[in-house]
Parts: C-alpha cells; structure tokens; sequence
C-alpha cells in the first residue's frame, strides 16, 4: 500500500541529541537553567497549571508555538510574595528576569486539543490528548542548558513522554537541552494503559487509549512489537535505546496514520481508524515505517526523499523477511508502486522535485536502484541493508542531525562502494534516467493482471532472491 499520510521525522532542527557523538555542534551545559512543575487537572483534560522558574536572562520574553498561543492564561511573575499578572504582546509574554525570575500560568490543554486538532500541537480523544511540550511550555530563546519538567498527575491519569528522564529523579521527572524544547516530540496525558517491550538495550513504551475496541490494548503492544522485531531482525542490533509509542483512535473511515517527532527523545504517534481488528494490523504497514524514521539520523525537511524514500523501501523488505508479506506480494507491490517515483518531464532530480511520488516512491526508487547496484558490485555480498547497518551502528538515530553528504559517506564506507554518492548525483542532483522494464527483466519478475512469476533463469536471480529473504552470498 502506498504510505499516505507520513509527516517527514526531521523537524529537530538544529542539533537535538543529548549524548550523540555524531553531534557536532557544542555540547550542551549540564546544568538546569529553566525549571518546570506542571499540575495536570482532570488528568490535563481541564488544563494544566504551570510554575517555572527561569535562570537570569536579558531579555525576558516568553513564547510557545504561535499556534499555541491562545490557550496560554493568567501569566504573572513573581515580585516579593506577590504575584503580577503579564498581558501578551503579539503572542509573548514579557517578565523581568535580569537576576532570574519564577512565572506561573495556565494551559487551556483540552480546549486547544479540540480547537487545534493537529499532531503537531496537540489532538486529542475525551480521555486522551497528545501534546508536545512546545505546545504547553513558555520559554525564553534557548541559550544553552537543560530544562527539568516535572508533572503532577493523579491516577487514574498518567503522562507519558519520551524525554529522558535523570539518574536518580521522582517519578514524572525528565531533562532535555533546552534548544530541544521548541521540537520536542509527543507527550500524552489522560486515562490510557501502558505497556513495555523490552528487547535488550532497546526499550518501547507504548500509550494505549481507549476507544480502539475490536483491539485490546494487547493486540496493540502485539502490532508495535511485531515492528520492533522486524526492524530488530534487519539490523541485527538494537536501532535505538527508547521510543515511545502512542496509538490513538483516529477519525472514522481514515487510514491508519503515523507521524514521528525526534527531539528530546523520539516518539510515535499512531492514529488507528476505529474497527481495526487483529488480523487487520498483519497487513498494516505503519508503525515500521515511522520506526524506521525513529531509527535514522534525521536530515531535514529538504531531504525528505531520502528520509521517506528509505522507509518506503525497506518497510516491506522488513515485512517479507518476517513473514508478514509474501514475495509475491512484495515484488507485485514494488513493480506497481516503483513508477510513481520516476522523473516527469521537468524534474530536476530528487533534491529538487517535492512532489508526493517523487518524495516517497522516488526516494523509494534511489535506495531499490542503490541495492541493486551494491549487491552487483559486491557479488552480492553486500547491500542497501548494510549501507545502514553502517549508518544505525555509528550510533545515529532520529535525535541525530546529520547531513546528506555525511549519511552517503557512512553509508558507502559500510558497503565498501560508491554506489550511493554516484547515484546521489544522477538520480538526486540530476533526473535520471532508469529503465524499471529492463530491472524486471534481470530480476526475473514479471507481473500480468496482478499475478506475479517469477524466472530463476534470469541474470538477478540470486539478488532477486536475496533481496526477500535477508541472506547474502559469502
Ligand atoms: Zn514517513
């Protein structure tokens, strides 16, 4: 099934990584410069009440996300024992903060979730709502630092966010740099179940709300641990130390959606259309997409063909070598799907040419040609799959921000080829030109009316064969 509805993971501008040692820019001080205590009333549904204490800063200016804004109530800074209310100007709320500063304030949470409706700031169900802290915490111009969120919930409420949380801190505590504060990914309050999957280093904190029946918050954890276990098997490592999962029911008659934010720890939100049954989510495609988002560097919203291409492809790679998928159906979907992502007249490469076909399936087309070409180069002892083993075991995941350039480089060293920065040039600076009838052809693959044969004769055979079952010749 073509991906619909995928929001590119790179939105962490700017380096985002609390320890990556792929982060080149300066590292972040240690120590806490603005301090957070939030109260979530009626497990945040009636809104939040927040306290935060600010380091001394010049200029004192406090903003959350512009469409977030309206929903920010009753600001006042503290002078002595009282407290002195601040109007907005032009959505900032401005406090005398030369020596440092307490503010307090609400957040309408429930009212922007139903008034918003976006993943982005914050959406939401009667029980549950996700909203990204940039949707609820004012906050200065990052200046280096961390931040220190606490969160006052009463059961049966919970919060769940993906942010770190420190050695040694109370429960509902976690720190971030504060540069990662204006991106960071979802939060969830409200009455949902939680479950783990722990496999090894790698640990998966699911968020389950209500509202999904035929599924029960089992069959959840099931379909994101199917995931996890496919991305797992086609790495051969853990791909990330912890993601956070949250599925929530989606409008009626809608698709199954994912989005995927990175920046102070990476987290997925699933809308799952209402009536999904069990054997509905073997063929869902979804959550292994955005954990292959979760599990690379992110390159930015100018690279996205890469980004999406990468999980377009190796989505049902992944599903095929788990069994999820059968090679008939995998190679039937690739011939279809494949000739999306080809030039039009005009194109101006990958790089340059953000049409849906040319960001998904001819992202998808860069790493099918890629695979090819490294597992013929290498007498098929080596393929796509390596190139980002290479780039997942230099400790990249989406908190990372890399550059193309530098994902190519990794990428081929691992394959011990040039395959990806030659193909980046002709397919990515430049249209390309690739001949998909002749590929079928060399692969052995041929698809009349929907039905799939396969010729054990042809030249590609072995690499047609490899391709599905994750072997390669040594
Ligand atoms: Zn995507």
């Amino acid at each position: 099934m073509a991906p619909l509805a995928c929001i590119p993971a790179a939105l962490s501008a700017g380096c985002a990584s609390r320890t990556g040692p792929l982060c080149t820019e300066k590292a972040a001080a240690t120590s806490v410069v603005w301090d957070y205590e939030a109260v979530a009333n009626h497990g945040g549904i009636d809104g939040l009440a927040v306290e935060a204490r600010f380091a001394p800063m010049a200029a004192g200016a406090l903003r959350v996300d512009d469409d977030a804004a309206p929903f920010v109530r009753d600001v006042a800074y503290a002078k002595g024992e009282a407290w002195v209310g601040v109007e907005a100007r032009e959505a900032s709320w401005s406090v005398p903060c030369a020596s440092g500063c307490r503010v307090r304030y609400r957040y309408g949470l429930g009212e922007a979730a139903a008034k918003l409706n976006d993943p982005e700031t914050a959406i939401g169900t009667r029980d549950v709502i996700v909203a990204p802290p940039a949707t609820w915490l004012l906050r200065p111009d990052a200046a280096g630092g961390r931040f220190r969120l606490h969160v006052t919930i009463d059961r049966p409420w919970r919060f769940a966010s993906a942010m770190p949380v420190p050695p040694g801190a109370a429960t509902e505590t976690f720190e971030a740099p504060t540069e990662s504060l204006g991106y960071s990914s979802f939060a969830a309050f409200g009455a949902f179940d939680v479950d783990a999957i722990q496999r090894g280093t790698l640990r998966a904190n699911v968020a389950i709300a209500p509202g999904l029946a035929p599924l029960s918050p089992a069959d959840v954890t099931r379909w994101v641990a199917t995931a996890v276990d496919g991305i797992l098997a086609y790495y051969g490592r853990p791909f990330v130390d912890r993601v956070l999962v949250i599925v929530l029911p989606g409008a009626p008659g809608d698709p199954t959606r994912g989005e995927t934010l990175g920046a102070a720890g990476p987290a997925v939100l699933v809308r799952a259309a209402p009536g999904l049954t069990p054997a509905a989510l073997r063929d869902d495609w979804v959550v292994t997409h955005e954990l292959l988002h979760v599990s690379l560097p992110s390159l930015g919203p100018e690279h996205a063909w890469l980004s999406e291409g990468i999980a377009t492809y190796v989505e049902p790679v992944v599903r095929a070598r788990t069994g999820l998928v059968t090679h008939e159906v995998y190679w039937r979907e690739l011939v279809e799907g494949l000739p999306q992502g080809l030039p039009e007249a005009g194109d101006r490469g990958l790089e340059r040419t953000n049409t849906w076909g040319r960001t998904y399936w001819g992202g998808a087309l860069f790493c099918f040609v890629a695979d090819i070409a490294i597992r013929e180069q290498t007498r098929n002892t080596r393929s796509f799959d390596d190139a980002l083993r290479g780039i997942v075991a230099a400790g990249a995941d989406v908190e990372a921000h890399w550059t193309v350039e530098r994902f190519i480089e990794v990428g081929d060293r691992a394959t011990g080829t040039a395959a990806l920065a030659e193909l980046y040039r002709s397919m990515a600076l430049a249209p390309g030109t690739i001949d998909l009838a002749s590929l079928w052809q060399r692969l052995g693959v041929h698809v009349e009316s929907g039905k799939v044969t396969f010729d054990d004769r042809a030249p590609l055979a072995p690499i047609r064969r490899a391709m599905t079952d994750g072997q390669v010749l040594e």
